[in-house]
């Protein structure tokens, strides 16, 4: 009974966890932000072990803090002349890149110079493979009027208004030429945790309920199509907000960092630059503190944006990006790992050892999603399971440790009582009186026994049937019981003996008491086996401590002998 109500309450508090789990807000965001911090200890380890091979093919020319002196020494301006970037890139591309990318905006708003723009419009119209970025946002429409973008640039293959994707009210359009010029625009939006952390990036975004494509998915797909056998991309597993979850390479600066600064000596004629572009997706962006684009990732603090870009490329062309483990999936390690838990604390004797063998299996199982996270990219959780593993952990000592002490006190029971009568044992009656005699000559307090016998009972069991002989003994043990003190100890002595122990009771009380058991039993019917009545009586012996002996065997033998004589003189009374 009691051990399954403890399982039910076991149960019960489970549940009640889940539910609380499920509908309380902050708790799901503190769980949230705990697995998050779990996610990022694994990629840090990941990317510092060197395990994650980046391609080598993806390089940067960063406008770094010595570029951006550079630029402002020799052209005397920030932003660059865009006809410069118009002859770096007519520099790169006379080696072959496979293509080259601006994580940069070549905005309209900016001060321009019309025959710079439209040198590097030409740029955009001679080569196919060159991709800028344009950025989407929501700034108030009486601030900037939201400019209806070309068509092309809008996703449109499978196009479902429906689709889950961030939504901006507004667009920082870049140059109208370029917007004319080319299709390889892509929006650089990213999308944070709620700890600041950029962890995903979007594939898509909505505007004038379109979808447009960001750059590193745009840059990542002519990757795959003009360069590989494999034309779609793998591994992609959008989230609610069409966001992908990133996998990292290493710390910043793990993508070959050219600084821009080399390659614009080289075009001012001014040093040889000896770098061989072919082959490479060339990157260009901002590294230099004081242009601050700087985000905060998984496995660096300060990590530029231009690096956040070519991960994505990277992670699109590796097939790479992280794909976070269904929830049908974490419940199933919550419940294995729960009842694994269950499981050690019920089989295993030893608490220290129940618990290291848990602590081992939750320790297997942060292996096994480091592992799972390095050669799957699935990001299963740690933090439901395991808290859950613990939580089963506590609730099953509990549960255990209650079953053990209701088993404990069962025995003890079984030990120190009759069965028949359910009055204390032969045992327990000479351990108490020992006890007793101790302490009561310890502190000089009194301290009687009654020994008693009911009369005939032979001839009652020869008359009625030993069924009714039982009966009887029962019914005469409970009278006794009732009829005397809380802390006075009543015994089956043996056959139709039974004894009682009287502490702090002197002689004369004793024998008032025996006196009116003796009366009781007496005046008392007892149910017999067939429906029958009868009476029986009891002859009663009293000793008391100090006084008829020292020790319990010379108490016991003086009420004996009292007892005996109360049968010689003629039964049902006191001696
Ligand atoms: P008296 O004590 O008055 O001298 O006579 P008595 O017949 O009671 O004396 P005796 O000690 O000779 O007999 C005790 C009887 O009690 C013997 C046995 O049949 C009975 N008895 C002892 N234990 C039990 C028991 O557990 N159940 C039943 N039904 N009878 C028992
Ligand atoms: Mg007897
Ligand atoms: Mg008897």
């Amino acid at each position: 009974m009691l051990k399954k109500f403890l399982y039910i309450l076991w149960i019960s508090v489970f549940a009640l966890l889940i539910i609380f789990s499920v509908k309380n807000g902050s708790f799901v965001s503190f769980i949230n932000s705990m697995e998050n911090s779990t996610f990022d200890i694994r990629q840090k380890i990941l990317a510092n072990s060197g395990v994650r091979k980046h391609n080598k093919d993806i390089v940067i020319v960063a406008i770094d803090d010595a570029s951006y002196e550079y630029i402002l020494d020799n052209y005397g301006e920030w932003p660059l002349r865009r006809d410069i970037y118009a002859k770096m890139v007519d520099y790169i591309e006379a080696q072959n890149p496979k293509s080259i990318a601006f994580d940069l905006m070549f905005v309209k708003s900016m001060k321009s110079d019309p025959a710079s723009d439209k040198a590097l419009i030409e740029v955009f119209k001679k080569y196919k493979n060159v991709f800028t970025a344009m950025n989407l946002d929501n700034q108030p429409e009486d601030l900037r009027t939201p400019v209806e973008l070309p068509k092309k640039l809008a996703i449109t293959e499978d196009f479902d208004n429906s689709y889950p994707a961030m939504e901006f009210s507004n667009c920082r359009t870049i140059l109208e030429g370029i917007l004319n010029a080319t299709s390889n625009i892509g929006m650089i939006n990213v999308s944070r945790y709620e700890d600041g952390v950029l962890r995903r990036m979007p594939l898509y975004l909505k505007y004038k309920n379109k979808l447009y494509p960001q750059l590193g998915y745009l840059v990542g797909n002519h990757y795959l199509q003009r360069f590989t056998e494999s034309p779609e991309p793998k591994n992609i597993y959008p989230d609610d907000d069409a966001s992908v979850i990133l996998n990292w390479y290493g710390p910043a600066g793990t993508f070959e960092n050219i600084p821009m600064y080399k390659l614009l000596k080289a075009i001012d004629g001014k040093e040889k630059f000896n770098y061989d572009f072919s082959g490479k997706v060339v990157y260009f962006g901002a590294t230099a503190a004081s242009l601050f684009d700087i985000k905060t990732v998984p496995v660096d603090k300060v990590y530029p944006g231009v690096e956040v870009q070519t991960t994505y490329v990277n992670n699109i062309i590796d097939g790479s990006l992280i794909q976070k483990a269904p929830t049908a999936l974490n419940i199933i390690f919550i419940i294995i790992l729960s009842v694994l838990t269950v499981i050690c604390v019920l089989k295993i004797q030893s608490m220290p050892v129940a618990f290291g063998l848990s602590l081992t299996i939750y320790a297997l199982y942060i292996l096994y999603t480091y592992r799972i996270m390095k050669t799957n990219y699935i990001w299963v959780d740690i933090i439901l399971p395991i808290s859950f593993g613990i939580i089963s952990f506590i609730l099953t000592v509990i549960v255990k440790y209650l079953i053990k002490s209701r088993d404990f006190d069962q025995q003890y029971k079984l030990a120190t009582t009759d069965g028949l009568t359910e009055l204390y044992n032969h045992r327990y009656f000479q351990e108490q009186l020992q006890n007793q005699v101790s302490h009561s000559k310890r502190y000089n307090v009194p301290l009687s026994l009654i020994i008693i016998d009911i009369d005939f009972f032979k001839k009652f069991n020869d008359t009625y049937g030993h069924q009714s002989g039982d009966a009887v003994l029962k019914q005469v043990a409970t009278l006794l019981k009732k009829n005397v003190r809380m802390t006075d100890i009543v015994c089956r002595y043996g056959g139709e003996e039974m004894s009682i122990i009287l502490p702090n009771t002197k002689y004369e009380e004793a024998v008032g008491i025996a006196n009116k058991l003796c009366t009781i039993v007496a005046s008392k019917k007892c149910k017999l086996s067939g429906n029958r009545e009868s009476n029986v009586t009891i002859s009663l012996g009293v000793s008391t401590f100090g006084i008829d002996g020292e020790t319990p065997a010379e108490i016991i033998e003086s009420a004996d002998k009292r007892l005996y004589n109360a049968k010689e003189n003629g039964r049902n009374r006191v001696n």
